[in-house]
């Protein structure tokens, strides 16, 4: 099992859930308003903050 990253859509705010290892090269596109969605690290989020 690989690291879960949480996806966040820009557009209309809804979250995924996905598996890293499943994500990781892909653009996640929202299954609700088909905006680009971006990767949120939820646990290890504070490097760029
Ligand atoms: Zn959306």
């Amino acid at each position: 099992m690989g690291d879960t990253v949480w996806w966040s859509c820009a557009g209309c705010g809804s979250y995924a859930e996905l598996p890293a290892e499943e994500s990781e090269g892909f653009d996640i596109t929202c299954p609700d308003c088909a905006a680009d969605m971006t990767p949120q690290w939820t646990w290890d989020d504070r490097q760029a903050a």
